[in-house]
Formats: structure tokens, C-alpha cells, sequence
């Protein structure tokens, strides 16, 4: 009849709807070959940057932070913070012994476009205006505190208060930035205003930061780890294994001596077990800047034509792109390439391809985390939509739900195969079987997607089985880490 021959057709087009559906995201779905070929091409780069003098896809940036914090640490330090989104200032207060007592403040100031991909001198104006309104509001403007600076991009140090910014990455462009010191440039645009003096004693990135302020509570965190709106990793890695920074060991037992075992009385009276053994070996931090994987082609057998699509769309074609499959600036707009092929396709929004749509940068993190989310009912995820201006029917929406889920799954995948490849390295390095190690993590994706979390560290359990990592979130990280940073430096001089 003419009805079941209908029903035969609406049967099949649902089918082909789902096979090409289907179709689109399978290559997105990564097998465990292609993961444990991305630990190992990870490792590679990871290898190749501690010896390469000249650039590499994975930088591997000497810190010249020696070791983590041991509960020492006192004093009243300011850290400015500039990351991915916003700039903030925290003044925060350590006492010795006392970890949980440690006091903060701070304030957040945002960062308008015009500013992040205007010049260099506005943007340091910019900063040190903002640093002057902190020091008002905590009433401290004479009180010359020494400073740490946390500047969450690719720097080449030379020691631990300067960096020369190798180039800019997630939405940052200002000009006459890069290949200059950016301490020198934060100095010269507080000389400016002529209304307080800081003594900047350290620059760090937001990854050793954070390891700083994990190990701060849990000495075996000896790994940094940002997934937000750029990603990265920093380790401990054996000084005699950093090759590109030989010439500065020398100079660094000078200053900094070597670490002694035992124990050490603190000031409320508790005694700390200092690590006697491991502690012993020199270390430097590493800046691993794991985001440039593949910027030699390693991941072309991964990267999917939407991937390259997001690539050719950014500020820095043909660079990051490890992090651009892994990071919240870059997931939304992976999900937005593959809804427009679907739906010019006829398979979703009835074939609209809406102004809404075609924007860049609509979905946010934030609601990638939110249609994600298992306790949403798919009609929350519908307003979700309608809010960004995409009428969805019911179909549409399990699809955009399904398409986000695989875009950040295999994101959160591909973190774990990284981290796999960075807990194996440290575990080879020490001759173990086996490794208990913490990191620090920070970064929204990592705290505030439902799924993410999880993946990457059952990821990383599977890919590296003779490691016992536990992830361990940090608050207020980035900022607290660079004071800590600037406590340790300042204690040896
Ligand atoms: C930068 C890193 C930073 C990371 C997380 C990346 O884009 O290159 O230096 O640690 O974002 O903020
Ligand atoms: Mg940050």
C-alpha cells in the first residue's frame, strides 16, 4: 500500500541519514593504533626538542625553575597573570609550613580584542594600568613588592627573569611582540606610567606555574598540565638530559647548589620529609609547548579536512596544531565545521546553512560543556541552540549533541596519549618499573566539561600502564605558582 511504501521511505532516508552521519565522524573515533602512534610520535618529539638548538615542533623550553616548592617558602608576593582570555593580578601572602594558610587576593580584568591584536606598547599600557588599579585597591602602590609574571605563551629563557616570546599563540597578535623580552617590555611600560616600582624577579608559563602550586601541596606533582583555551605540558626532566641548555648547568650549581635530603624543622613546629634519593639528581623544569606536535606534518594521517579548515582560520595557520585538535579556543569551532558540512549536506538544520552558523568562535566551551552534559534533556540542548540563533528540530539535536561529543572526545584521547608519552619519559628516565607521579592540572576544559577529565586520564592509564598518575586540580595556579616561583628565587639570593 502507499502507506507502508511510505513508511519504507521515511525508514530509509532516517538509515542513510545515520550512515553518513555516521560516516562524517568516524574519523574523528580514534583506534588504540592511532593513539599509542601518537604517544610515540609525541615522544619522539619530546626527544627531539631537548636536543634541537634550532626550532622544533615541540619546543621544549628551558624554565629555570630547579625544583618544586618545600614548604619554605614565605613572604608577601604579587604574580600578574596574563593568559588565554584575561589578565589577573593576585597579591598572595605564604607562611612557612603553613600550605593551607597561604592568603590571596586578586582581581580579574578582561582584555579587549583591540588590545590583544593591537600593539605591543598598548598592550603592556594596558597591563601595567591594570597592575596600577590592583596596587591602589589593595592600598599597596609604595610597597615595591618583588613580582612574578605568568605569560601563558612560547618563550625562550635565558635565565628565570627574562623571555623572549617565540610567537604568539590562541588570540593573541600584537605586534613588536615577538623575538623581545617580554620582562623588559612590562618593565619599560611600568617606567612609563612613572607611579610604582615592582621588582619582577621571575617569568613563567602558566604550566610550570601550576605544577608549582600543586607540588606546593603534594610534593610528588612534578608535571604541569593546561587544557583550556590553548593546552600544554611542563615536567621535571633530568638537567643532563637538556641538551640545548648544557651551558647554563654550570652557571646554575653555582647559584642554586644541589638539593639536600633529610628533614627540616618548619615553622609551626611539623617536621617535612624532604625526597632524599631522586632529589638528588638536577632537574630543570621544561616548558614542553606540546601543542606544536604535528607541526611537521606528524598528525597529518589524523587531521581531518576540518581540522585543516579551523587551521587555515586562525591567527597562526600551520602552527599548534596538536592544539588545535585539543583546546577549547579551537573544539567549537571543529563542531561548527562539520555541522556546516552536514547540513550542506541536507542532514541537519533542513539544509539552512544560517548566519549564526557561518560565526566564528560561537560555541564556547562553555557550551560545548553544557550540550554535552548527561543531565541535560534534549530539549535544554535545543535552547542552547536557540539561543545562538540555530532552530533545531529534535533529529538535530541528538546530531549536534553526537558531534560535539566525538569532537571533544578525541580531544580528551589525545591529551591521555601525550601525558602517556610525558609519565613513560619521566618513568624511563628514572629506571623504574614503575612510577607514582601527580600533575597539576588546570584550564576550563579540563575543570568544567563533563566528559573530558575523565577520558584523558583513562586514556593515559591505558597507554601507560606502569604509571600511577593521579590529576590533581589546581586552585588558583597559574598566579599562586609564579609567586611560589618568585618565593624560591628570591630565597637564594
Ligand atoms: C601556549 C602555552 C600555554 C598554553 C596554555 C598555548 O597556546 O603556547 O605557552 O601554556 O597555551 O595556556
Ligand atoms: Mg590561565
Amino acid at each position: 500500500s502507499k502507506g507502508a511504501a511510505l513508511v519504507t521511505a521515511v525508514a530509509q532516508r532516517l538509515a542513510s541519514q545515520r550512515r553518513q552521519v555516521d560516516e562524517t565522524l568516524s574519523p574523528f573515533r580514534l583506534s588504540q593504533k592511532q593513539l599509542q602512534l601518537v604517544k610515540s610520535r609525541m615522544r619522539m618529539g619530546l626527544e627531539a626538542g631537548l636536543k634541537s638548538k634550532g626550532p622544533s615542533a615541540i619546543k621544549m623550553l628551558p624554565s629555570f625553575v630547579y625544583r618544586t616548592p618545600d614548604g619554605t617558602e614565605h613572604g608577601k608576593y604579587l604574580a600578574l597573570d596574563l593568559g588565554g582570555t584575561n589578565f589577573r593580578a593576585l597579591l598572595v601572602n605564604f607562611k612557612k609550613g603553613l600550605q593551607q594558610n597561604t592568603r590571596l587576593y586578586h582581581k580579574i580584568y578582561t582584555i579587549p580584542l583591540e588590545i590583544m591584536q593591537g600593539s605591543g606598547e598598548e598592550l603592556f599600557d594596558h597591563i601595567a594600568q591594570c597592575v596600577s588599579d590592583f596596587l591602589d585597591y589593595m592600598g599597596m602602590k609604595n610597597a615595591h613588592l618583588p613580582a612574578g609574571f605568568t605569560f601563558s605563551f612560547p618563550c625562550e629563557q635565558t635565565s628565570i627573569d627574562t623571555g623572549t616570546l617565540v610567537s604568539w599563540t590562541k588570540g593573541f597578535k600584537a605586534t613588536d611582540c615577538e623575538g623581545h623580552d617580554v620582562v623588559s617590555m612590562l618593565r619599560d611600560a611600568i617606567k612609563r606610567r612613572n607611579e610604582f616600582d615592582l621588582d619582577i624577579v621571575a617569568v613563567v608559563n602558566d604550566t610550570v606555574g601550576t605544577m608549582m602550586s600543586c607540588a606546593y601541596e603534594d610534593p610528588e606533582c612534578e608535571i604541569g598540565l593546561i587544557a583550556g583555551t590553548g593546552t600544554n605540558v611542563c615536567y621535571m626532566e633530568d638537567l643532563k638530559n637538556i641538551e640545548k641548555a648544557e651551558q647554563k648547568t654550570d652557571k646554575m650549581e653555582r647559584e642554586e647548589g644541589t638539593p639536600e635530603g633529610g628533614e627540616e624543622k618548619l615553622d609551626d613546629g611539623t617536621k617535612r620529609e624532604k625526597k632524599v634519593g631522586d632529589a638528588e639528581i638536577p632537574k630543570m623544569c621544561i616548558n614542553t609547548e606540546w601543542g606544536g606536535l604535528g607541526d611537521d606534518g606528524s598528525l597529518n594521517d589524523i587531521i581531518t579536512p576540518y581540522d585543516i579548515e579551523v587551521d587555515q582560520n586562525s591567527l597562526n595557520p600551520g602552527k599548534q596544531r596538536f592544539e588545535k585538535l585539543t583546546s577549547g579556543m579551537y573544539l567549537g569551532e571543529v563542531v561548527r565545521q562539520v555541522l556546516l558540512d552536514l547540513t550542506r549536506g541536507g542532514l541537519l538544520f533542513r539544509g539552512h546553512v544560517t548566519e549564526a552558523l557561518k560565526t566564528p568562535g560561537i560555541f564556547e566551551t562553555k557550551y560545548l560543556s553544557q550540550i554535552e552534559s548527561d543531565r541535560l534533556a534534549l530539549l535544554q540542548v535545543r535552547s542552547i541552540l536557540q539561543q545562538l540563533g540555530l532552530d533545531s528540530t529534535c533529529d538535530d539535536s541528538i546530531i549536534v549533541k553526537e558531534v560535539c561529543g566525538a569532537v571533544s572526545h578525541r580531544a580528551a584521547m589525545l591529551c591521555g596519549a601525550g601525558m602517556a608519552a610525558v609519565v613513560d619519559k619521566i618513568r624511563e628516565n628514572r629506571g623504574l618499573d614503575h612510577l607514582n607521579i601527580t600533575v597539576g592540572v588546570d584550564g576550563a576544559l579540563y575543570k568544567l566539561h563533563p566528559h573530558f577529565a575523565e577520558v584523558l586520564q583513562e586514556t593515559a592509564r591505558v597507554l601507560a600502564p606502569q604509571c600511577n598518575v593521579t590529576f590533581l586540580p589546581s586552585e588558583e595556579g597559574s598566579g599562586k605558582g609564579a609567586a611560589l616561583i618568585t618565593a624560591v628565587a628570591r630565597q637564594k639570593l
